[in-house]
């Protein structure tokens, strides 16, 4: 089978897949019915890839794959053979989205036999996903009854040959759309989704399908290299519009969004791709099918990655390759300015963060995606314009029609498509309630949070972000108790060297103002991968190699940082803290290290810090047991209790199976916490909090009432926290919890609530 695939793409003889895509061009032009053209198409490829059996699977309404066309299976099989999307290994094709070949599909374990098709004599299947729109519209298949090993290249050739039934299946008259709204299809019928939120908040809208598909009618080139130049052409155009972008005014000044999309710039220069996709054209292809083959491939690989980054890399390149596409395409090169209802729900598989700019994001309440993650570029730059978004919505790409009313949930990672009249009323009166609530909150901003009986509570964000830091302000925090540095570090595609965090530092205290703003440290390794960190791989790697431990064992990095911050706070005050201590010497090093790197300041006659704190961070249970030794060498202690509970409870704080099983505001994590501010308070130092349940009202109230008088949370927060503060009788609230420490109870959370009811604290 190899040699009959011709190399030579320019020479006499044509390629296979020349060939074979100018035979299938022949017969899309043909004035055949669409099935007719599908029963041509498998008798020709079977015949030019030299298999005995060639079948096409079409996706209907339901997750269905039927079989609609085959050469060399049992022709009574056709449309009676059905398997659904996952079953099977074609279902796992249609599942994945990637190809797969196997020269014995009987002994693989996800082999669906089914008698009515005579399948059983092929040993040897090779698949791939017929794909349009970013939807998986089918499968084809060819078998032999040989074990025969495909080859790369005879999946590519039937890789490009999905493109063209792709087209067939989308624009052709199967019988397809009829039966999908019949009433056995799940399509038309309310559901509701668990997603994972990468952005808070709640939006109603109509859904819009993301899936910029183009038709591609000239699929194949008869000179490869006017497409060559067609290519560079609409690269260079492609180039200068994201230029114009990137110097548009449509987000805040300066910040992380911006670095993101340079980032994505330098993507869109990569070599790699821009020559893949030259080959393709060398193979035979119009600059825009190759382009669309190649972005075909990196998608089907993408499902094998398991580097975060690298796959978040993959969704900004399905963006530029839809953005080549335009200017290979388009009436004038342009991006299209898409046109969205008042109140859009955006739906995509994927999205890079420059094609969410192309949608006017005043009109969007809503992003749902199929995949990404807190670290995508697309999460950070909703974040940035306020957009509520949605991840892991399994296959909702699938299951939703453009135009199906939507609501996402993002504050408790739930998504409705097509609800009922009363979920719609109840989201409608709660987005009401947001609305007068936010007024209320905004009437407190100028107000100080102290208790009903006169006690003074210090309420700060935590921010990684620039455009966080204009939240500092707008909500009326005290300061900035934890600001995430490593934030800053993930969404470069280099590590920033010294003058650069100097610089992002200086802008961070310039923005604070007055306000205080404590550094942490790089908290990097477990989930926070930086991609031109080596990676290293560890079976635990939240107890890993990870914050101080790496910056310890990597001092030049510490140093680098620390260096940048006493830069930045020249004549401010420097706060500082080091992330994950599990035991007083690990501070100590740390607090040398930064003595150091004053010294090297203060000898290069650089400008000093007005004052310098540093402090530790008890995330780790340990420490808690050296907190008098500790106390005599740290400035300041500020408890970190996402990790500390996790490490406290052995429950992992990233398992949603385990997410709900133990419970911080339990007499054993009070307890915990408040034996930790009882040795601070003996030791005059100061400590604070600023995991996530400083943020929620009931938990942050537990927190008053044992002690803390600072406490850190998200921005979003601190107006619920603050009406709380207001109408919490603290003194009363410590007599009542000193009750509770020795209960075995799961949680305190029903006795927090009662109390709040009894005293009219608003929770
Ligand atoms: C924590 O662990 O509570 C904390 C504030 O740090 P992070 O959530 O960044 O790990
Ligand atoms: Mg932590």
């Amino acid at each position: 089978m190899a040699d009959s695939h011709q190399t030579s793409t320019r020479g006499v003889s044509m390629s296979v897949p020349r060939r074979l895509l100018a035979r299938v061009r022949d017969v899309m032009a043909s004035p055949e019915n669409a099935q007719e053209r599908l029963d041509r198409i498998v008798r020709i490829i079977a015949a030019d890839m030299v298999a005995e059996v060639c079948s096409i699977y079409v996706r209907r309404p339901g997750d269905v794959l039927e079989l609609f066309a085959t050469q060399g299976l049992k022709p009574s099989a056709v449309h009676n053979t059905r398997l659904q999307v996952g079953e099977g290994i074609v279902g796992d094709i249609a599942d994945k989205a990637r190809p797969f070949a196997l020269s014995d599909a009987q002994d693989h374990p996800n082999f669906a036999y089914r008698p009515e098709t005579g399948e059983e004599i092929y040993h040897s299947l090779m698949g791939v996903p017929v794909l349009h729109g970013g939807r998986v519209n089918g499968v084809v298949a060819v078998q032999n009854r040989t074990q025969r090993h495909y080859m790369d290249e005879e999946v590519e050739t039937l890789q490009t040959v999905a493109m063209v039934l792709a087209e067939l299946i989308a624009n052709g008259d199967l019988g397809l759309k009829s039966d999908s709204r019949d009433g056995t299809s799940p399509a038309g019928k309310p559901i509701r989704l668990d997603g994972i939120s990468l952005s808070p908040g709640l939006g109603i809208g109509v859904a819009v399908l993301h899936a910029p598909s183009f038709t591609v009618d000239n699929l194949i080139a008869e000179n490869p290299d006017t497409e060559q130049v067609r290519l560079e052409q609409a690269i260079s155009e492609m180039h200068g519009a994201l230029d114009e972008m990137l110097g548009a005014d449509t987000l805040a000044e300066g910040g992380e969004h911006t670095d993101v999309l340079e980032t994505y710039r330098l993507i869109a220069e990569d070599a790699g791709w821009l020559k893949r996709i030259e080959e393709a054209i060398e193979t035979g292809l119009s600059a825009e099918a190759a382009v669309q083959k190649v972005q075909n491939d990196i998608r089907a690989r993408m499902s094998q990655m398991t580097d975060p980054y690298l796959r978040e890399r993959v969704h900004d390149l399905d963006d530029l390759a839809m953005r080549l596409m335009t200017h290979l395409m388009g009436p004038n090169g342009e991006a299209a300015n898409i046109d969205i209802p008042e109140e859009t729900i955006l739906v995509a598989r994927s999205m890079g963060p420059a094609q969410l700019l192309d949608y006017d994001h005043h009109r969007l309440k809503g992003l749902v995606l199929e995949e990404g993650s807190t670290t995508s570029h697309v999460a950070i730059i909703a974040r940035a314009l306020e957009i509520p978004v949605l991840t892991e919505a399994h296959n909702i790409f699938a299951r939703i029609d453009g135009g199906d009313l939507m609501i996402v949930d993002a504050d408790h990672g739930r998504l409705f498509a097509r609800p009922p009249q009363d979920v719609q009323q109840a989201f409608r009166d709660s987005v009401k309630i947001r609305e007068q609530q936010a007024a209320t909150y905004a009437a407190l901003r100028d107000q100080k949070a102290i208790s009903k009986d006169g006690i003074e509570i210090g309420l700060h964000v935590n921010a990684g972000l620039m455009i966080d830091m204009g939240n500092v302000h707008s909500v009326g925090a005290d300061g900035v108790g934890l600001f995430r540095t490593e934030i800053a570090f993930m969404v470069r595609s280099k590590l920033p060297g010294v003058d650069e965090q100097t610089r992002l530092y200086s802008d961070v205290l310039d923005e604070a103002g007055e306000k205080p703003v404590i550094f942490r440290t790089l908290d990097i390794g477990s989930d926070k991968v930086l991609p031109y960190l080596e990676a290293v791989n560890e079976d635990n790697p939240s107890m890993g190699w990870r914050a101080i431990r790496l910056s310890l064992d990597r001092p030049a990095l510490l140093r680098q940082q620390l260096r940048a911050m006493i830069r930045a706070a020249a004549g401010r005050d420097l706060n500082v803290m080091f992330p994950m201590v599990a035991e007083c010497s690990e501070f100590e090093e740390a607090r040398e290290l930064l003595q150091m790197e004053l010294e090297r300041e203060r000898g290069r006659q650089g400008k000093m810090p007005r004052s310098v704190n540093a402090g530790a961070m008890l995330e780790v249970p340990s420490l808690a047991y050296q907190l008098p030794a500790l106390c005599k060498r740290a400035d300041f202690v500020s408890v970190g209790s996402n990790d500390l509970g996790q490490f406290l409870f052995a429950s992992d704080r990233g398992n949603p199976r385990l997410s709900g099983r133990y419970d911080m505001l339990s007499p054993i994590g009070i307890k915990f916490l408040k034996n930790i501010v009882d040795e601070c308070d003996r030791a005059g130092v100061p400590v604070s909090l600023c995991g996530e349940m400083a943020g929620n009202p009931v938990d942050a109230m537990a927190l008053i009432g044992i002690g803390f008088r600072k406490i850190s949370m998200a921005s979003s927060n601190i107006g619920p926290v603050k009406a709380m503060v207001l109408s919490l009788p603290v003194k009363e609230l410590e007599l009542f919890l000193d009750g509770l420490l020795d209960l075995g109870d799961h949680s305190l959370r029903g006795h927090m609530q009662e109390f709040a009811g009894q005293h009219g604290v608003s929770i």
